[in-house]
């Protein structure tokens, strides 16, 4: 058998191809109810679903900001949650042309023996769950492995483990209807230098990409969610140039043409720094057959968050910050983005945490 050729085929192609739009980009707003709890208590707000919610509605419901998206990832509890005037957040999504989407894993566990390297869980029952959020209104989905740089890491086991298991979630999502976002996330942390980051980068994609054959996945139907390739947190930092040079270097090394879209990640880097090395990649000139776009976190919505700081009378400030990082983000994805949203309080941050997670 080839890749897969079910019901869903074509629109997984399209909706795949969709998220990919140039211009466009996905906001990942599918904190985890613990990871979301550090945020809201950075702004000393506290982690109940009403807070959740209203932060969600401020993110969601921003003047202007759905252009610039293709599609947005929510959280399970977020995907059945309304605006305060009664409208599904699902809706307002569908209306302003986004997609929504939907974290399905489970979370990581170590694996033993390895000097705490980890596998992800939440293949058991995954078919259905898909089913169940399609049903909701779900055309994509997530699932994060975490890999890190060391000594001797990532070792062949996390390597092995971790693209196997993207494949098996990759296959069951578009059994389901689902498109995949795979998400290899290698984490910056660490003392290396970008030529290690840009090795164990070749190494995992082309073991990613080789399960995803191995299982059957339509690739068309798939979208990629790699970290940027840096040097590591403790080691000096480098131009956006470079930084754009060595991660399309990789992705030519690795990921096939019938991928549509790289949705990058933006593990730990301040906005500024996420938005100016996503263009610095779109103004290197070569071969690029896949949309170069953005699944930023933490870089959509630190000014946000900041600007908020859980008031209501802020919640139209905090929207302009979103709107400017939204607009900076879709420039950068042609690569004509000029620097000038780096003007908010907090864009140039480093939002860093050691062993983030998810
Ligand atoms: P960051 O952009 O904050 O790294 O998060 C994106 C994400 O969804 C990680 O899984």
């Amino acid at each position: 058998m080839t890749a897969y050729k079910g019901k869903y085929h074509d629109e997984l192609i399209a909706n795949a191809a969709y998220i990919g739009t140039p211009g466009k980009g996905i906001l990942a707003a599918d904190e985890s109810t613990g990871t979301i709890g550090k945020r809201l208590s950075s702004i000393n707000v506290e982690n109940v679903e009403e807070n959740r919610r209203v932060l969600r509605e401020l993110l969601f419901t921003a003047p202007g900001v759905l252009q610039y998206l293709s599609g947005v990832i929510l959280f399970e509890e977020t995907l059945y949650q309304k605006t305060a005037d009664g409208k599904p957040f699902v809706e307002v999504l569908k209306e302003g042309g986004v997609l929504p989407g939907i974290k399905v894993d489970k979370g990581t566990v170590e694996l033993p023996g390895t000097k705490g390297e980890t596998t992800t869980q939440g293949l058991d029952g995954l078919l259905e769950r898909c089913q169940k959020y399609y049903a909701a209104g779900a055309r994509f989905a997530k699932w994060r492995a975490v890999l890190n740089i060391g000594p001797n890491e990532p070792s062949q086991l996390a390597i092995i483990e971790n693209a196997n298991s993207l494949a098996r979630y990759a296959i069951i999502c578009q059994q389901g209807g689902l498109v995949p976002i795979v998400e290899p996330e290698i984490l910056v942390d660490g003392p290396h230098d970008i030529d290690r980051c840009a090795e164990v980068s070749e190494r995992v994609l082309a073991a990613v990409y080789k399960a995803l054959n191995d299982h059957h996945v339509l690739l068309e139907g798939t979208l990629l969610k790699p970290n940027m390739v840096t040097p590591g947190s403790e080691a000096p930092k480098i131009s956006p140039q470079v930084i754009g040079e060595y991660t399309v270097r990789t992705l030519q090394r690795t990921v096939p043409a019938a991928v549509p879209a790289v949705v990058f990640l933006s593990g730990g880097q301040s906005e500024e720094e996420a938005t100016l090395n996503l263009n610095a990649m779109n103004q290197v000139k070569g071969k690029k057959p896949w949309t170069l776009s953005f699944s930023f976190g933490r870089a959509l919505q630190q000014s946000t968050l900041k600007t908020w700081a859980g008031k209501p009378e802020n919640i139209k400030a905090a929207q302009a910050a979103l709107l400017a990082r939204a607009k900076a983000n879709s420039e950068a994805t042609l690569g004509t983005y000029k620097g000038d949203a780096n003007l908010v309080e907090g864009a140039s941050e480093s939002l860093h945490v050691k062993g983030y997670k998810y």
